[in-house]
């Protein structure tokens, strides 16, 4: 059975013959112009190296621009991929596709239960990926030291506020504590950098822009600010009521002195600065008023077992019909490689025509 047999979104053609002896590369030619490349290339010539995997679409804070208060569906328990799935596709995007980078995400990661099993297979794989995780905090200082110890590499933590107040209001929970104290475990626990996801919103934690960096220059995190994108589950993101990696960079500049940083982005989405002569540097992460897609070397797996190549798909492949229906190794890695060459060359946020995706970030991996 091929990807086609099953159903599976293809760009171009049928499959065709494979590239390699030993079989990788078997759909490569099937869209016209295709390389014979086994990695995940696309045709504006990105390659995807770094692979995000949702480990669920649930999560404990309601971050008002991620999550409705409540009466979000989760997942049926049934269509997410189990450990040993998940493994599988893990393993075939490293060995067969080259990706060099696992970033476990959600919803929350951590309320993953195998995430530290996970995490330990994920450092047996040969070639060794980068591990990381993106999570929001919460029971990460009591783990910390099990996570490294199974192979984590770097964490980024969401902090979006100082205030207790208005961290309550912003994620609906009254956590702050838990996320001070999940980074400086994560420091105590021997991973370097540190970096902090913030996201501004207009009114209601724009103020704090200059005292999330004075935090994080004093404690040796690397803050980022990622400007609001269109992925939350009510549509309620507004152009006017996000705040913008300019205004971001204003507030800032008037406490700190900015300096472009020499890397710049280096394929990375931040805009990167020195602060006050450095060491210390701040990231902007413009994607809505300076997309990085260009350089985009990302791709996704959701929790359900959806390739998607961007944050705003319109379209998945389906790996768990692949995985469930018999697939062999090969005919994942080529239907992934087939929606990778259909990669459009930009999320299109800008353009008249754009539309949100159906699921909110939470639910894509973020
Ligand atoms: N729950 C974890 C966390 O919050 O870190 C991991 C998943 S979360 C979707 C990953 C990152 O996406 C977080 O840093 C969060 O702030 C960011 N995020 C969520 N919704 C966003 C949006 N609409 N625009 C920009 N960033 C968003
Ligand atoms: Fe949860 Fe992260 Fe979304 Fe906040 S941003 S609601 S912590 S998934």
């Amino acid at each position: 059975m091929n990807a086609v047999a099953l159903g599976i979104p293809q760009v171009g053609g049928a499959p065709s013959r494979s590239a390699y002896a030993d079989g990788r590369g078997a759909a490569v030619a099937s869209a016209p112009g295709r390389t014979d490349s086994p990695w995940l290339l696309d045709t504006y010539g990105r390659r995807a190296r770094d692979l995000r995997v949702s480990l669920t679409d649930k999560c404990n804070l309601r971050c008002t621009y991620c999550m409705p208060a409540e009466g979000l569906n989760w997942l049926p328990g049934d269509e997410l991929l189990t450990d040993d799935e998940l493994m599988r596709v893990i393993g075939i995007a490293v060995r067969e596709l080259g990706i060099e980078e696992i970033r476990f995400t959600g919803g929350e990661p951590l309320l993953r239960k195998g995430i530290v099993d996970l995490i330990g297979r994920v450092a047996q794989l040969t070639p060794r990926p980068e591990i990381s995780l993106t999570t929001n905090g919460i029971g990460f200082a009591r783990r910390a030291a099990d996570f490294v110890r199974a192979g984590l590499d770097r964490v980024n933590i969401s902090l979006d506020s100082l205030n207790p107040e208005t961290f309550r209001q912003l994620t609906r929970r009254p956590r702050l504590a838990d996320v001070i104290d999940a980074l400086a475990a994560a420091t105590d626990a021997g991973l370097s950098p540190v970096k902090i996801n913030t996201v501004l919103l207009r009114g209601v934690n724009d103020h704090e822009a200059a005292d999330l960096l004075q935090f994080s220059i004093e404690r040796g995190y690397q803050l980022r600010f990622i400007e609001q994108m269109p992925l939350d589950a009510g549509h309620s993101w507004t152009r006017s009521g996000m705040v913008t990696a300019d205004e971001i960079q204003a507030a800032l500049a008037e406490q700190f002195i900015l300096t472009p940083h020499g890397s710049a982005r280096m394929g990375a989405p931040a805009e990167l600065f020195t602060v006050n002569g450095g060491p210390s540097t701040v990231g902007i992460i413009a994607s809505v008023t300076r997309p990085f897609c260009g350089d985009c070397d990302r791709t996704r797996l959701t929790a359900d077992g959806q390739v998607r190549t961007c944050l705003f798909s319109a379209q998945e492949t389906d790996l768990r019909a692949l995985l469930r229906g018999g697939g062999t190794d090969e005919q994942i890695a080529d239907a992934w490689r087939v929606a990778t060459w259909g990669k459009l060359p930009g999320h299109g946020i800008n353009d008249p025509s754009f539309l949100q995706p159906d699921r909110p970030m939470s639910a894509i991996g973020g």
